[in-house]
């Protein structure tokens, strides 16, 4: 049962050797986000280049540390399959990792599975539970995967018997920007370093979340189907729906900036970060760097988007009877976000489940987990299997 995962879905090389879907002989990332922090945001082009010179030494990497943690050699003749993530994401990085692949398993004569990124995400959790020996979750379960690209709702559950078949509901999505990007976007408009979850994450704490009272008004239109991204697409009204919108929340901040003469304050901040790339989120400087209003704004900005998550959530578990909660991707690292769902899951006596941090940005051991329940039900891959930039992840 060992599979090799491969994920260039976006700005991460990722390859991981994992054995029965829930053991991690290694797990290889390479972050590009230095790389395209000086934009601010993903540069496609930078990324596809990246990942071409990064692909043959991660999975190298990948194999060499597999060898060390099994305590003797793995080679490419041991493995079971290769999967690779084949969508949602962006073209040109997504054809590296499955280029790679297919000749990888056409010279072996191994197997090749195509796992959705999404998908992935949620394996992450199940792998990291399974492993803990912890009950596995109680389905149907509802996941929250909440990332830079991604905010979405998924109803999962699998057949009786076997964790073969898993089936997935989307019930939730944004309309508009992902949470995570609004982190991002926030956090650049106040100065602060890119990803900004991290940044925004750390300063919190450190302001009164009641300051700026920020909401979020009605959804009335249901969002395009997921990764439908042209805005006058049909809509799907099918069954109860639980969206996201978060560019509304990134406007407010934008404007409240604009009000409170804080331009100043910012470009000072700006300018230092910029100076000195040693400050990380967590340096004491970076405290100093902002003022009481600064910090009201960031606490008030994530207690709303983190409320947001979880009215959304819990009303979605409750109205379609899930019975356990999953969250995943990269904002599932908020620790507020984790502290504020854990206290309301505990309340409704209701299972949640978050990844570790190695586990809930992007990675290719999830990739692997994914594949798992696929190879046991020999779902493999065409060998022309092609990359699927807006691949969505079950019924709609
Ligand atoms: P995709 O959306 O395709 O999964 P991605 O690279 O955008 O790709 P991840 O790597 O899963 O997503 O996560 C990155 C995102 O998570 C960024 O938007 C980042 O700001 C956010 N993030 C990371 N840590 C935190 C945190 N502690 N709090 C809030 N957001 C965070
Ligand atoms: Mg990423
Ligand atoms: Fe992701």
């Amino acid at each position: 049962g060992l599979i090799l995962g491969i994920e260039s879905s976006c700005d991460e090389t990722a390859a991981a050797v994992v054995r029965v879907g829930s053991e991690a002989l290694s797990n290889v990332v390479a972050s590009q986000m230095s790389l395209h922090a000086n934009y601010g945001g993903v540069v496609p082009e930078l990324a596809s280049r990246e990942h071409l010179r990064n692909i043959v030494p991660v999975v190298r990497e990948a194999m060499s540390r597999a060898s060390a943690a099994a305590g003797h050699p793995i080679t490419f003749a041991d493995l079971d399959a290769v999967a690779v993530t084949a969508g949602p994401g962006l073209a040109g990085a997504l054809l590296v990792g499955i280029t790679y692949a297919k000749a990888l398993t056409f010279g072996l004569d191994k197997p090749l599975i195509s796992v959705n990124h999404l998908e992935g995400h949620i394996h992450a959790v199940l792998m990291e539970t399974r492993q803990l020996n912890e009950l596995p979750m109680e389905l149907p379960l509802l996941a929250l995967v909440v990332s830079g690209g991604h905010t979405h709702l998924y109803l999962a559950t699998h057949e009786q018997g076997g964790e073969t078949n898993w089936t997935y509901r989307n019930v939730g999505r944004t309309v508009d920007d992902a949470a995570g990007e609004a982190y991002d976007k926030v956090a650049k408009l106040l100065g602060l370093g890119y990803p900004g979850g991290p940044w925004i994450d750390a300063l919190a704490p450190h302001g009164n979340p009641r300051a700026v009272p920020f909401t979020f008004g009605e959804i009335k239109h249901r969002a395009p189907r997921e990764g439908v991204t042209n805005k006058k697409a049909p809509t799907n009204t099918e069954g109860p729906h639980f969206d996201f919108s978060f560019s509304g929340i990134k406007t407010a901040v934008l404007r409240y900036v604009e009000t409170h003469n804080m331009r100043d304050s910012i470009e000072a901040r700006r300018a230092v970060l910029a100076a000195d790339p040693t400050l990380t989120p967590k340096s004491e400087a970076v405290i100093k760097l902002c003022d009481q209003q600064t910090l009201d704004l960031i606490a008030s900005f994530q207690y709303a988007v983190v409320g947001n998550l979880q009215r959304q959530t819990f009303a979605a578990a409750e109205a379609l009877g899930a019975r356990s909660i999953v969250v995943s991707g990269g904002v599932a690292a908020n620790s507020e976000l984790r502290r504020r769902l854990q206290a309301e899951a505990d309340r409704r006596n209701l299972p949640i489940a978050f990844p570790s941090l190695a586990l809930s940005t992007d990675n290719a051991a999830m990739i692997a987990a994914a594949a798992w329940p696929k190879l046991l039900a020999r779902d493999f891959a065409s060998e022309d299997l092609g990359a699927t930039p807006q691949l969505r992840l079950g019924r709609q």
